[in-house]
C-alpha cells in the first residue's frame, strides 16, 4: 500500500573506486510500498548504488538511512538482517544446487528465528508467484533457462521476506518475450503490496512503465526525477532513453 512513510533516504552520496567517482552526490528516496526505478546507461552508477545500499561498498560522503537507521556503518549481513534483499546483476544462482535449495538458502537468515515450517510456507508462496519454479524444484539451478534463473534469483531474494527488495538489471541477457514475463512478475510483486522495490534497469521503457516514481542517473548524478508515467512522456527521456534503438 502506498503511504508517505519514508523507507529509504539517501542524501548526498558519493562513492569512489580509487580516483574514479562513480556516484557524485546523489540524493533519492523510496517510500513504503513504492516501486521506484532508477534508469541510466552503461556505467551511470546504478549497480554501485545498490551495492552501497547493501553495504558491500562504503561511501566517501553522504548517508543512507533505512527506516531511520544509518546503513553505511553496518556490515552487509546486518543490512540483510534489517530486511533488505539484493538480487544482483547477472542472476547469480548456486548452479549445482537444486531450485529448492537455492530458495532455502535465500531464507537462511530467517531459519534460527522462525524455524523450518515458516520457511517451507514461504516457499509455497514463492512457488505460487513463480509456478515454473515449482515444476522445476528438484532441477539443478545451472540447467535452468536464463529467464528461469532470473525468476529464481528474484524468488531467492523474496525468501528473505524483505521489507525492501533491490533488483539489479533483471532484464540482462534475456530475450524480449522472457523480459515481458520477468516484468509481469515484478508488477505482480508490486501490486501485492508485500514489498517495497528499488529497481535498477537499462531498459527505460519497461522500468518507467512499472514504476510509481523514477530517477534518471547520468554519470553518477541524478539528472531527472518524477512519476514513472510522467517521465515516459518527458522529451529529454524520450530522446536519450526511449529511442527506437534502445531495446525497450
Ligand atoms: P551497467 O549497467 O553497465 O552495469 P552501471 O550503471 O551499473 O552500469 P556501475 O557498474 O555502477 O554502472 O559503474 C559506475 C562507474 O564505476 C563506471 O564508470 C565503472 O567503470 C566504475 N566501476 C564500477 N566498478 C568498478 C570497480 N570495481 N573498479 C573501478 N571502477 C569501477
Amino acid at each position: 500500500m502506498l503511504s508517505s512513510e519514508l523507507m529509504l533516504d539517501i542524501e548526498d552520496l558519493e562513492v569512489r573506486y580509487g580516483n574514479i567517482v562513480a556516484l557524485n552526490g546523489i540524493s533519492l528516496n523510496v517510500k513504503k510500498g513504492e516501486l521506484v526505478s532508477l534508469i541510466g546507461s552503461n556505467g551511470a552508477g546504478k549497480t554501485t548504488l545498490l551495492r552501497t545500499i547493501s553495504s558491500q561498498l562504503k561511501p566517501t560522503r553522504g548517508n543512507i538511512s533505512f527506516e531511520g537507521q544509518s546503513l553505511p556503518r553496518l556490515a552487509a549481513h546486518k543490512v540483510t538482517a534489517l530486511g533488505i534483499a539484493h538480487s544482483p546483476e547477472g542472476r547469480r544462482v548456486f548452479a549445482t544446487q537444486s531450485v529448492r535449495d537455492n530458495l532455502l538458502l535465500g531464507a537462511y537468515p530467517r531459519f534460527k528465528k522462525e524455524g523450518r515450517k515458516a520457511i517451507e510456507k514461504e516457499m509455497g508462496h514463492i512457488y505460487d508467484i513463480f509456478p515454473k519454479l515449482r515444476e522445476r524444484q528438484l532441477q539443478q539451478a545451472g540447467t535452468l533457462s536464463g529467464g528461469e534463473q532470473q525468476m529464481l534469483a528474484i524468488g531467492r531474494a523474496m525468501m528473505l521476506k524483505p521489507r525492501l527488495l533491490l533488483l539489479d538489471e533483471p532484464s540482462m541477457g534475456l530475450a524480449p518475450v522472457i523480459i515481458d514475463e520477468v516484468f509481469e512478475v515484478i508488477k505482480r510483486l508490486r501490486d501485492s503490496g508485500e514489498t517495497t522495490i528499488l529497481l535498477v534497469e537499462q531498459l527505460a521503457y519497461r522500468a518507467l512503465k512499472v514504476a510509481d516514481r523514477a530517477y534518471v542517473l547520468e554519470q553518477g548524478k541524478i539528472r531527472l526525477e518524477g512519476r514513472g508515467p510522467d517521465l515516459l512522456t518527458n522529451p529529454e527521456v524520450q530522446s536519450a532513453y526511449l529511442g527506437a534503438k534502445k531495446g525497450h
